[in-house]
């Protein structure tokens, strides 16, 4: 989610950042008693986009997986596709240099009873280039929706990078105003109907209108996001997106840290952690405010004011690292109750 920043000069200056960062959850999640079974990073595994920085991609590949080999191998690793992992318009050559180094871009599998299903969120957003992987992906969804199995899961539950929507399904549009966003140093967003060419927070409102209908009805009960680098989300009926803000670069007033996502028998808990606050049990019972089921008539609650870019500053204090990239967002699984 950090492309429209992703200067060589911009993204390589996180280097350090990252590798702290992403070295202290490690160590954090080794430390936790229990172990949370899942760690799920939601997507820009690494920053430099595969047709444009294939080099300096490489080498944020192997920082990247060198990393996390340092997590006890009692956690099991999840890689959700992004956009910076193949392209804002996806290429054969980019979904195939993903599956090569990361695995499958869309899957599914079970734990303890509860169906977690990913996807390549980057399909919605443009696959012109690639419509028949869209079209495969589509069908494949729709197969595994619709399992026997699944009926009987006791909660299913997706991860994507791009949100479906940032606060309401019905909200437009919103892009990155990148030129305003640079020169005022503050994150500028805009709402739109139509296309545009700069990159959205959001999927595009008739595809995601079509997609969140198919998903509920399906049984979805939650959907984890990444992208935009501020904590956020909402419903749809009672199905709910939660979107994380990213461990490294903050675009809005969060702190760097992880999600917390507990399941348990009759419910799913989810809290965000500045990553000093990352607990050694996790407990999240009675820690989760529901919000409000949201209706079309209620006022519109996009409200970016406020929102500051910290990395300006960053980038000052961090010049001259080099190599590896931003982190994105990431997710702990914990399960309390539910059993296979
Ligand atoms: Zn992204």
């Amino acid at each position: 989610m950090f492309l429209f920043i992703c200067s060589a000069i911009g993204f390589q200056s996180f280097a350090l950042m990252y590798i702290c960062f992403l070295h202290v959850i490690l160590q954090k999640l080794n430390a936790m008693n229990p172990k949370p079974e899942i760690f799920i990073i939601c997507g820009d595994l690494v920053d430099a986009y595969p047709n444009k920085f294939p080099k300096i991609r490489d080498a944020q590949i192997k920082d990247f997986k060198e990393a996390l080999a340092g997590l006890s191998e009692e956690i099991s690793v999840i890689c959700v596709c992004g956009n910076h992992d193949v392209g804002e318009v996806p290429t054969h050559q980019t979904v195939a240099k993903y599956n090569k180094d990361f695995g499958d871009d869309h899957f599914y599998f079970w734990c303890k009873g509860v169906l977690f299903i990913v996807l390549n969120s980057q399909y919605y957003v443009d696959a012109t280039r690639v419509p028949d992987l869209k079209k495969a992906q589509d069908n494949w969804l729709d197969h595994v929706l619709s399992l026997e199995e699944r009926k009987k899961a006791k909660h299913t539950i997706m991860f994507q990078h791009i949100p479906w929507f940032l606060h309401q399904w019905y909200e437009k549009n919103v892009a990155i105003d990148v030129k305003n966003t640079l020169r005022t140093k503050q994150l500028v967003v805009y709402e739109c109907d139509d296309q545009t060419t700069d990159v959205l927070l959001n999927i595009e409102k008739a595809t995601r209108l079509s997609m969140l209908e198919k998903l509920h009805k399906a049984g979805v009960n939650k959907i984890f996001c990444g992208h935009a680098h501020f904590n956020c989300g909402g419903y749809y009926k009672n199905m709910e997106i939660v979107v994380t803000t990213a461990v490294g670069i903050q675009l809005g007033q969060d702190k760097h840290g992880i999600r917390l996502v507990q399941v348990q028998e009759n419910d799913i808990k989810h809290k965000y952690f500045k990553i000093e606050d990352v607990p050694e049990n996790i407990n999240l019972i009675d820690t989760h405010e529901p919000k409000d089921i949201c209706k079309e008539t209620d006022t519109p609650k996009l409200t970016f004011n406020g929102l500051k870019m910290n990395f300006f500053k960053s980038i000052l204090t961090l010049i001259g690292c080099t190599r590896r990239s931003p982190p994105p967002p990431v997710y702990l699984i914990s399960f309390s109750v539910c059993k296979r």
